[in-house]
């Protein structure tokens, strides 16, 4: 199954980084989100990272013109309606992200795969809110996206084969090494990972150190590249709060 036309739901900061890195492997892309306003944020998100990696030179100048010559952005879901694999990188709320795969689900021909990049939410849940569950799969990014290496993939209930294996290979189309988790809130990435900065936030809190000797132990005691509260930060404190909350649901 060869994938060249790929949709991206959400343009914050995981939807422009895997529209940019697709952009980059030669896939024609199209990016959308709710409004002008996020669109535009998104497109300078892009365009900004292109400029580093030319003055870089991971890049040449040709290269980044193509890149942003091959994506497209609209405000309008429908658009998707020709894409062969469409990635949804919306907010973390799962009543969102199953409205948006309904309607994809009824914009998009029965050939084109969906795939979440949901840190924490069920993929055989999110697959139920399709016709296509055996076109559905979890496609979980890592951010900054052009540069982590990571894309965790995640199996459904119903998953083909056929899709998983076309997933693997559009993954490292863009440069990635895959991991495989099975359907369990969190995954394997944030289920180790956010008990981590939770308890950080619990040592903050309970006056155990001060922010700066927290995150200094992670990087000097553990080789962490940044410690737990600005990796925090660096996630975004409303989606750390929103994984948290689906795995608090699921785990008690
Ligand atoms: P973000 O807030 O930067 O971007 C979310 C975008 O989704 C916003 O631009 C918002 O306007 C858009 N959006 C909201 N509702 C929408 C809708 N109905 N249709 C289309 N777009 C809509 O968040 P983010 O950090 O990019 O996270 C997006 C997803 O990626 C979440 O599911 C998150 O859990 C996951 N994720 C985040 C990280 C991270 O480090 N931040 C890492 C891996 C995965």
């Amino acid at each position: 199954m060869e994938l060249q036309h790929l949709g991206v739901v959400g343009a914050g900061q995981m939807g422009a980084g895997i529209a940019q890195v697709a952009a980059i492997s030669g896939l024609d892309v199209r990016c959308t989100d709710i409004d002008e306003a996020r669109i535009q944020h998104g497109r300078e998100t892009v365009l900004t990272s292109l400029k580093r990696l030319v003055k870089k030179e991971k890049l040449t100048q040709e290269e980044a013109d193509g890149a942003y010559e091959r994506m497209a952005w609209s405000i309008q879901l429908a658009d998707h309606k020709d894409r062969d694999i469409v990635i949804e990188a919306a907010v973390e709320h799962e009543p969102v992200k199953k409205a948006i795969f309904t309607e994809l689900d009824a914009v998009c021909p029965a050939q084109t795969l969906l795939a979440s990049n949901t840190s924490s939410i069920s993929i055989t849940r999110l697959a139920a809110a399709t016709q296509r569950p055996e076109r559905f799969i979890g496609m979980h990014f890592m951010n900054p996206v052009p540069v982590m290496k990571l894309v965790e993939l995640i199996r459904g209930a119903a998953t083909s084969d056929a899709t998983y294996q076309a997933i693997d290979a559009l993954a490292q189309r863009m440069g990635k090494t895959t991991t495989v988790s099975n359907d369990y809130p969190g995954f394997i990435a944030n289920r180790i990972l956010m008990p981590l900065i939770n308890e950080a936030m619990f040592a903050l809190m309970e006056n155990v150190g001060s922010a700066e000797d927290i995150d200094t132990t992670f990087k000097l005691g553990m080789a962490h590249p940044m410690g737990p509260l600005t990796l925090a930060d660096y996630i975004g404190l409303d989606t750390c709060l929103a994984i948290m909350r689906v795995m608090h649901e699921e785990f008690g």
